[in-house]
């Protein structure tokens, strides 16, 4: 993953706004389709302890997600050690550096609160903090609300 990652960031530019946006979108559908994946096979992934269903990124390698706060009416906040697309460039940084997985998190997140969220990466292991860590949130001017996994307008 981190190769495909790395060559998309070559071909459009590492500091580029396409890259970035582009692996984001990439994380964000992934994180979309993850959701529906769980919701296939156990029903209801609102049941599913939010921890257990973020193992699943450790167990592909991805880093150790710890989710340190959650709060059912649209917040979050997720630690990720040794996240595997920040790793690479770890101290390197004076940005946050992550994409992908703050993509992921947006898409996965934005289906369990049936609302988009707004990820940002407050601290990461780029520019030398111990962890990267996301903060989610409703995103304020969502008039955009997703019910039953589809995406309705003006409701
Ligand atoms: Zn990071």
């Amino acid at each position: 993953m981190s190769v495909i990652l790395g060559r998309i960031r070559e071909i459009f530019g590492a500091d580029g706004s396409v890259g970035k946006v582009l692996v984001f979108e990439m994380g964000k559908a992934a994180g979309h389709s993850m959701y529906t994946m769980v919701k296939d096979k156990l029903g209801n992934p609102d049941t599913v302890p939010l921890p257990e269903l973020l193992n699943v990124y450790s167990a592909i390698g991805w880093g150790k997600f710890k989710v340190t706060e959650f709060d059912p009416r649209g917040t979050a906040n997720v630690n990720v050690f040794d996240n595997f697309e920040c790793a690479y460039h770890q101290g390197e940084g004076r940005n946050s550096y992550s994409q992908f997985i703050r993509g992921h998190l947006t898409g996965l997140f934005s289906r369990i609160y049936h609302t988009n969220v707004v990820t940002v990466e407050t601290q990461c292991i780029a520019h030398g903090d111990p962890y990267c860590n996301f903060q989610l949130k409703p995103q304020e001017d969502s008039s955009n609300k997703i019910k039953d996994g589809v995406m309705r307008f003006g409701v």
